[in-house]
C-alpha cells in the first residue's frame, strides 16, 4: 500500500540501509545516540514484513502509551536521584552560619520537589492501573507524559540550583539529568501537541 506505513526486520550490514550520520543531542540517554538513516532500494522477503503491509503506523501507536509511560518511569526515576543529591548537600554544606537546608529557600525546593515527584508518581501509577484494566490510556497516557516531564524538569532544575557551582559541574549527575528531562518534553510529543490533543477531545466531547 503506497503512502503506508510497514513494519519489517532486516539483517545489518545491509548497503540499502545507511547511517547517514549520528546527531549531536542535547540528552545522552540511549546507547548510541539517536541517527539520521536513509533506505535506498531495500529488498526483502515477504517474511521479513512485521504483521500485515500498511499497517506499521496502526501497530506503533499500540506501543505509545505504555512506551510513553516508560519513560515516565525512568525519568522519575533520576527525579529521586536528582532529589537525593541534592538533599544530601543541602543537609552537610554550610553557608550564611548554617546549613543550608536549614534556609527556608532551599528547604522549600526540597519540599516542592517531593510534591512532584508524588505527582508524577501517582500519575504513572493511575495510567498503568488503566492499563492493566485493558484499556488503551490515551488520555491518561497523554496526561501523565505531560504531568511527569514538566514535574520532573522542575525537580531536576531545583537540585541543580540547590548544588550551586557543583551543579553546572559534571561531578554530579545532576547535570546530566537536567539536560536528559528537558528533551523529555519534546521528544514522544511536546508538551503543546499533548495539550492541543486533549483540548481538542475535551472540546468535542470525546473525553
Ligand atoms: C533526537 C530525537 C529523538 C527522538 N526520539 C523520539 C522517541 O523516542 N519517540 C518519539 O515518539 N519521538 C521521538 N522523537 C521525535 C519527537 O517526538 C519530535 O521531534 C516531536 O514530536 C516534535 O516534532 P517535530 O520535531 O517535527 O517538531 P515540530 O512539529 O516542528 O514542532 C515544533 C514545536 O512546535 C510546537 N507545536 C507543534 N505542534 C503544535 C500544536 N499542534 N499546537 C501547539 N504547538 C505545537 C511545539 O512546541 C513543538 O515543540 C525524537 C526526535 C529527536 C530529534
Amino acid at each position: 500500500m503506497a503512502g503506508h506505513a510497514t513494519l519489517f526486520l532486516a539483517d545489518l550490514p545491509n548497503p540499502a540501509i545507511r547511517i547517514e550520520r549520528t546527531l549531536n543531542t542535547i540528552e545522552s540517554s540511549f546507547t548510541g545516540g539517536h541517527a539520521v538513516m536513509s533506505f535506498n532500494d531495500l529488498r526483502l522477503p515477504a517474511d521479513a514484513v512485521l504483521g500485515e503491509i500498511g499497517k506499521g503506523f496502526r501497530y506503533a501507536q499500540v506501543r505509545l502509551a505504555p512506551a510513553r509511560l516508560s519513560h515516565c518511569m525512568r525519568w522519575l526515576g533520576s527525579a529521586n536521584r536528582a532529589q537525593d543529591i541534592a538533599t544530601d548537600y543541602a543537609r552537610t554544606r554550610e553557608a550564611f552560619g548554617k546549613k543550608l537546608g536549614e534556609h527556608e529557600g532551599v528547604s522549600f525546593m526540597l519540599a516542592d520537589n517531593a510534591m512532584d515527584i508524588h505527582l508524577a508518581r501517582l500519575a504513572i501509577w493511575h495510567t498503568a492501573w488503566v492499563l492493566d484494566q485493558g484499556q488503551r490510556a490515551s488520555n491518561e497516557s497523554s496526561m501523565s507524559k505531560v504531568i511527569c516531564s514538566e514535574a520532573i524538569a522542575r525537580v531536576a532544575d531545583r537540585s541543580l540550583q540547590i548544588l550551586g557551582g557543583l551543579g553546572i559541574t559534571r561531578d554530579t549527575v545532576v547535570e546530566r539529568i537536567f539536560r536528559d528531562t528537558r528533551a523529555f518534553r519534546i521528544y514522544d510529543g511536546p508538551s503543546e501537541v499533548h495539550r492541543w490533543a486533549l483540548g481538542a477531545r475535551i472540546v468535542g466531547g470525546k473525553m
